[in-house]
């Protein structure tokens, strides 16, 4: 399994359970984006919190390890590659690892500014992600760029807070947006661009925006999160379609994907699980039990 996340533990349970050898990787915790869920209210089993079903997670995958059922190892997977006789997955040390089959669970990671086209930044402009912003973080007139999800998590982790988020929203995020638009805390921008420079004397940023209407307002900012949104975290070696995700009709028969990085729609910590532990139920009908393998 490449990837810790819900669908790549899901997947490890699930294969542990029908007793195939199996390793798990990541590059980070155990959990993946559940550590930056600070509220939950879709998932059964009374979880509250995204660390808190992350800490259990980890503790499944903790006692398959001591069982001897599951290697966990920390590390980056650059590359995969779907083989007549095996897969073959390449790490950034330079290693190589071999298996039946491998189940990519590496879900999305964060749009940067220079990712997307409705926001043009000066070179060394970074914003902290607003996931991790605290209300004691927020100082003067704060500014999100853009309407992604983690703009309703933020609000209903955070009930009590009354600053005011101006959130400029493009078009793209207009649906998104539609979960916190009654939120008297949300002040929605809808913009078609956005210029970010340093102001020539001062601190902070100076901020073009152009209205959808084309009316250019300017702002000057000394506080802004990035809410961008995100883009598939894709490995080479996998087949994507044009928006970047990875299609499990289009892979090796010995490619598996689970979770984020097989669409757009299915982005939700349940569904991620579902399809860890079907990918290697398909791998167990279509392969292991074909060559006579054991299991349950
Ligand atoms: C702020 C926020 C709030 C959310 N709120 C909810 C919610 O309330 N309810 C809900 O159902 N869903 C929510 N989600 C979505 C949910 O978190 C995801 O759908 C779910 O985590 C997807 O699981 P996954 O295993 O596919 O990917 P992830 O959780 O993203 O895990 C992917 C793992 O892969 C690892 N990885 C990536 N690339 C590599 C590599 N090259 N090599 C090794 N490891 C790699 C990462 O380190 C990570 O651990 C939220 C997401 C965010 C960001």
């Amino acid at each position: 399994m490449i990837g810790a996340g819900p669908a790549g533990v899901a997947a490890a349970v699930m294969a542990c359970s029908l007793n195939l050898r199996t390793t798990t990787l990541d590059a980070g915790p155990i959990g993946g984006k559940l550590h930056r869920i600070s509220a939950l209210v879709n998932v059964p089993g009374s979880w509250t919190t995204g660390p808190r079903l992350a800490e259990a997670l980890a503790a499944d995958l903790e006692r398959l390890r001591e069982g001897g059922r599951c290697t966990v190892e920390q590390g980056r997977a650059v590359k995969v590659s779907g083989h007549d006789e095996r897969a073959e997955l390449t790490l950034e040390d330079g290693r190589v690892l071999t298996a039946d089959t491998i189940v990519v669970a590496t879900g999305v990671t964060d749009l940067a500014p220079s990712d997307v086209e409705w926001v043009t930044a000066a070179a060394d402009f970074s914003a902290p992600p607003l996931w991790r912003a605290t209300p004691q973080e927020l100082t003067g007139r704060t500014y999100v760029l853009g309407a992604d999800r983690p703009l309703g998590t933020w609000l209903r982790a955070h009930p009590d807070v009354t600053t005011t988020l101006h959130v400029l929203c493009p078009p793209t995020d207009r649906y998104k947006a539609a979960e916190v638009e009654d939120d008297p805390r949300v002040r929605l921008v809808p913009v078609s661009h956005v210029a970010i420079t340093k102001p020539r004397y001062g601190e902070g940023w100076t901020v073009v925006v152009t209205g959808q209407d084309g009316a250019e307002t300017v702002y000057s900012v000394t506080s802004i999160l990035s809410n961008l949104g995100n883009k598939p975290a894709a490995l080479p070696g996998l087949v994507t379609d044009e928006d970047g995700y990875c299609p499990q009709d289009q892979q090796h028969r010995r490619i598996r994907i689970a979770g984020d990085l097989r669409s757009a729609r299915y982005q939700r910590i349940v569904t991620a699980q579902g399809s860890g532990a079907e990918a290697v139920l398909a791998y167990y009908y279509d392969i292991a039990l074909s060559r006579g393998g054991g299991g349950r």
